[in-house]
């Protein structure tokens, strides 16, 4: 939350993952440092409790060997080797008077152990206390019955301990900071070339304008996420450079297509004006002014066709139809339209019924736009076959002709918007019918190919998903 409305570099992907990278060090060192304290502090008192039983025993002994006397020497024995201030020893009775003890006079007033009556003989007591009068440190003081009636304490200052846990944190303390800097400041170098091929990225894509769409990110060494990124990066641009050339193309044919029609309306509307022209001229003119005016809102309904087509099939508009019925149909009624320009329509139909899932207008337009091309592009005694099979999951729709086939240099563009080969220049049409084929094919998630050998004929094969139900073709 604090981060999302944080400003410049809080708001980076390096600063996030360097604070990340700090804080899981951090938890790590601490965890680490953590463990290490509290074995090292609870060994050092494991050792000065192991040091204190093993002396209260050899107290014991003497005391038991050589009575009062024995404890005596060998309480100065031990205060002699050890020093008064860091040992203390003291034997007391049930009723906490101090029998025999080495010299207090360091240590303040040490108590006696809680609950000492109910002391056993086999087990020892410790307890860590704070003497006031006794220095900051603590002491640690062993408590045991040797016999009936007494009591013998052991205390030693844990002085020695505590300096080595003190220098311990300071030495923690120093290495968490020195590690946390070295770590962030690694961190960051880490994080920035982690992002360097982002920015990267990002640079050469804010270098590429409207007008350069031409450049491409080079492929660095920053790792294959970066070159993914890259990689899809200059796909997309080779993408909208297509799309970008595809409508110049679209612009300056629909330019050049409105421009000719547009021209000849001028000049008749000019040659009106000019009022010189009889009444039945003027119809005649007005007439071609109709016919062309026809043509270019035929020509615009159809580039509005392609481009609904394109936004996919409609489901309202979506039923099955059965290929087979709609084929026989088209025959019927090109066959007149053929005999008329003596090119003979055949069929080779397969039998069963073939249900496609699809918009039925759509279905009836591909067909025709196909038998179009192929009656207008073979010459007469030629002929134009309608073929229609299947497989298991595939109608497949062919319209063969053996008219004047399509050069090899013309058939990947024929689908093109307004692409119309050198041949065809003579006979009509606006070069949309392909396209617009095409549309079609893909809306209804089909394929199109054309195979032409020029001078021989062509073949265009449409594939079609099937599905299987009633129909209402
Ligand atoms: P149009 O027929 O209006 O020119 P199309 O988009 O239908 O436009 O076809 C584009 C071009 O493909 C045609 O101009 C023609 O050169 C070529 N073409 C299409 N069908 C055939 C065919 N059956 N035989 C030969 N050429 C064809």
């Amino acid at each position: 939350m604090f981060l999302k409305s944080a400003p410049g570099i809080f708001n980076t992907v390096t600063f996030r993952l360097t604070l990340w990278y700090v804080i899981l060090f951090t938890m790590l060192l601490l965890v680490v440092f953590g463990i290490t304290y509290i074995t090292l502090s609870k060994n050092l008192v494991m050792r000065m409790d192991e040091g204190l039983a093993n002396e209260i025993i050899e107290f014991e002994i003497s005391y038991k060997a050589q009575g009062i006397n024995g404890l005596k020497n060998q309480i100065e024995l031990e205060i002699e080797s050890e020093g008064k201030d860091r040992i203390f020893i003291r034997l007391m009775d049930l009723q906490k008077e101090v029998i025999e003890s080495s010299d207090m006079s360091t240590w303040g007033n040490v108590p006696a152990p809680e609950g000492m009556e109910k002391l056993s003989m086999d087990e020892a007591m410790f307890e860590t206390l704070r003497i006031p009068g006794n220095g900051e440190h603590h002491v640690r003081v062993i408590s045991k019955r040797i016999t009936q009636g007494y009591i013998l304490q052991l205390g030693s200052s844990m002085h020695d301990d505590e300096e080595l846990i003190g220098v311990f944190n300071r030495i923690a303390a120093t290495s968490v900071i020195v590690l946390l800097i070295s770590c962030s400041t690694m961190g960051w170098f880490m994080a920035r070339r982690a992002m360097s091929g982002v920015e990267r990225v990002t640079r050469i894509a804010e270098g590429i304008g409207k007008s350069d769409l031409t450049s491409r990110v080079p492929l660095g060494d920053e790792g294959e996420e970066i070159d993914n990124l890259a990689r899809t990066f200059n796909d997309m641009l080779e993408r909208i450079q297509e799309a970008v050339t595809e409508l110049k193309d679209v612009t300056n044919n629909i330019a050049h297509d409105l421009r000719s029609p547009l021209t000849r309306i001028r000049g008749i509307a000019e040659t009106t004006m000019t009022g010189l022209q009889n009444i039945d001229e003027y119809r005649e003119m007005a007439g071609i002014i109709v016919e062309e005016s026809d043509g270019l809102v035929s020509m615009i309904n159809v580039m509005l066709d392609i481009a609904m087509t394109e936004a996919g099939v409609r489901g309202k508009e979506l039923s099955n139809v059965d290929m087979r019925r709609l084929m026989k149909k088209a025959y019927e009624v090109f066959r007149t339209i053929a005999e008329y320009k003596g090119v003979f329509l055949r069929t080779n139909i397969t039998t069963e019924p073939l249900i496609v899932r699809g918009d039925l207008s759509q279905l009836q337009r591909m067909i025709s736009n196909l038998l179009d091309n192929a009656i207008k592009f073979t010459p007469n005694g030629r002929s134009v076959t309608l073929g229609l099979a299947a497989d298991r999951s595939h109608t497949i729709i062919s319209v063969t002709d053996d008219g004047i086939g399509i050069p090899e240099q013309d058939l990947p563009r024929i689908f093109e918007r307004f692409y119309r080969g050198d041949q065809s220049r003579t006979t009509p049409g606006n070069g949309l019918g392909l396209s617009h084929v095409q549309a079609i094919v893909h809306a209804h998630g089909g394929k199109i190919k054309a195979e032409s050998s020029p001078g021989k004929g062509s073949i265009f094969t449409v594939i079609l998903p099937l599905c299987s139900g009633r129909t209402t073709a």
